[in-house]
């Protein structure tokens, strides 16, 4: 059993160097340890970047590692777990007798796992049942540490890697859990909706924003909060924070400090976690086969309107050879754009002409109506898409999803317009 000896800060005003997944880079220890007795340590390996080291036969495919249950060990009887259901579908609760649902823990970096060492993947999960021994009680866990990055590092390429690692697992689990950087979550979270579709397992996001080793961690409740949920009968990809299972593609990063760090402005939680599980009646239960597809076509653009913009310089990056196959719009209000003085509505039709997507969204919450004003008008004149309620997590993987998959422009568009899972509130 491990456990971090070191407490790292995230405090701006103690830190003297950055966090980071990759060792070399690593905050050095600040605070007493955390534990007198024993003096454990949070392991963790993982190469620095997400290739697995190609010497080494034993990472090749990487397998997932088993946590050991204490409670089968010991013969210790497990408690029934009790849920308060919206309508009694929702039944989370697994009944005394009754096998453990199987749970498996993808591992992608970000905050919750930074410790200062390398990642190791049988201490990895020797540190997760040390540093929350109750994941042991909730579900049988086998952890697989897919790539170790701060998720500002994670992109299209990464969403495919767990497409297809969940599709490989499907069958073997109940549900899934992601350890996740929280900075692009929402992004991820948004890609894998719409990549796993017709997903009838629960897929769960979760980080934190204190390593696991860190004093007053978020990291243990998220963990085990997240570890519950993918037991539940949520067939949705979520984020798991703070107490709270928001919506995945409703989701938005809305603090960086607080630890209530995820908002789903628009739509309420999926699940709230106090003394009972409360599942939303909301919840998706969608009667089709699971048919994931991974692709995402990373040649899109988000562009925030401001006052004064210059369509021109807009212009330019049409010109460029790479140009984008795909722009997220972020416009003001309901979707309006500048069309008196540097009108951007030229812009858009040179772009559509060229055959590049113009998704439009607003930077608001809210819906997009471009039929509401004479300045959003225009933009569906010139052949713009409106994005409904999406926020821009949801969009922009949305978009090079589309992109990815549909040649023909009506079907496309027809994608784009359509509720996929749930991102239109
Ligand atoms: N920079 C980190 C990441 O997104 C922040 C976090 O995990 O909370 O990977």
């Amino acid at each position: 059993m491990s456990a971090p000896s070191e407490a790292p800060s995230t405090s701006p005003s103690t830190s003297t160097s950055p966090l980071s997944p990759n060792p070399s880079n690593a905050a050095p220890p600040r605070h007493p340890p955390l534990r007198r007795t024993p003096p454990t340590r949070l392991h963790l390996d993982i190469p620095p970047n997400d290739e697995p080291s190609k010497n080494d036969p034993s990472r090749a495919r990487p397998q997932p590692t088993t946590l050991r249950s204490h409670s089968d060990q010991a013969g210790i009887p497990r408690l029934p777990k009790r849920h308060n259901l919206g309508n009694g579908r929702r039944d989370c609760t697994q009944p005394l007798g009754v096998p453990m649902k199987r749970v498996l823990l993808l591992h992608t970096g970000g905050t919750l796992g930074m410790t200062g060492e390398p990642l190791e993947p049988n201490a990895y999960s020797q540190a997760l049942t040390d540093a929350v021994p109750e994941l042991n009680e909730l579900a049988e866990i086998d952890t697989e540490i897919v790539f170790n990055l701060d998720s500002s590092d994670i992109g299209p390429e990464h969403w495919t890697t767990l497409t297809d690692k969940i599709a490989e697992h499907y069958d073997d689990y109940d549900g899934f859990v992601i350890v996740h950087g929280t900075d692009t979550m929402a992004y991820s979270a948004s890609a894998l909706a719409y990549s796993l579709a017709g997903l009838d397992k629960p897929v769960v996001l979760t980080g934190a924003q204190r390593p696991l080793a860190a004093l007053r961690t978020d990291a243990r409740r998220n963990l085990a909060d997240a570890v519950e949920l993918a037991t539940c009968d949520i067939p949705e990809v979520g984020i798991c924070f703070d107490g709270l299972l928001l919506r995945g593609c409703c989701s938005t990063k809305s603090n960086a400090r607080d630890y209530r760090a995820f908002d789903s402005p628009g739509i309420s939680p999926l699940a709230r976690l106090g003394v009972d599980i409360d599942v939303a009646d909301h919840v998706l239960h969608r009667n089709e086969p699971f048919a994931p597809d991974a692709r995402f076509d990373n040649h899109v653009l988000a562009v925030h309107m401001t006052p004064g913009f210059n369509p021109r310089l807009f212009e330019l990056m049409l010109e460029a050879e790479d140009h984008p196959h795909g722009i997220v719009l972020a416009a003001f209000g309901a979707g309006t754009v500048p069309t008196a003085k540097r009108s951007l509505a030229p812009t858009v039709e040179k772009a559509v002409g060229l055959g590049i997507e113009v998704l439009v969204i607003t930077q608001a919450y809210g819906l997009v109506d471009l039929s509401l004003y004479q300045n959003s008008r225009k933009l569906a004149e010139v052949g713009a898409v409106s994005g409904g309620r999406m926020t821009v997590e949801a969009a922009v993987p949305k978009l090079m999803h589309a992109l990815a998959i549909y040649d023909d422009a009506e079907a496309r568009r027809a994608y784009l317009q359509r509720n996929v899972a749930g991102e239109l509130g």
